[in-house]
């Protein structure tokens, strides 16, 4: 991802989204300005879960999972992760251990 510019202050930034799910079960990944806060754009909408951050950046998490767990794993357990993100972790890998 490159970074993008503030609409509202100019501030110039890496795009870190944080996760919506919508009332219909799909994934939005919504980026604000870390400057005013405001909302500046969405990013990939739709599809399986994906990480938007680290080394895996921009692949899916199940497809991850399979690859590097640990990854996975120590991200879960970050508390700069976005709320919605760790869920989905916690959940990706639950499910791949039963
Ligand atoms: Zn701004």
């Amino acid at each position: 991802m490159s970074d993008l510019t503030c609409q509202h202050c100019g501030h110039t930034f890496e795009p870190i989204p944080s996760v919506r799910e919508f009332r219909d079960g799909s994934l939005h990944y919504q980026v604000n300005c870390p400057g005013c806060n405001q909302f500046c754009k969405w990013l990939s909408q739709g599809g399986p879960p994906k990480l938007y951050y680290g080394k895996h950046k921009g692949r899916a998490i199940k497809d991850v999972l399979k690859e590097d767990r640990r990854y996975i794993e120590w991200l879960s357990r970050q508390s700069w992760v976005d709320a919605k993100l760790r869920a989905l972790l916690v959940s990706a890998l639950q499910e791949s251990d039963g």
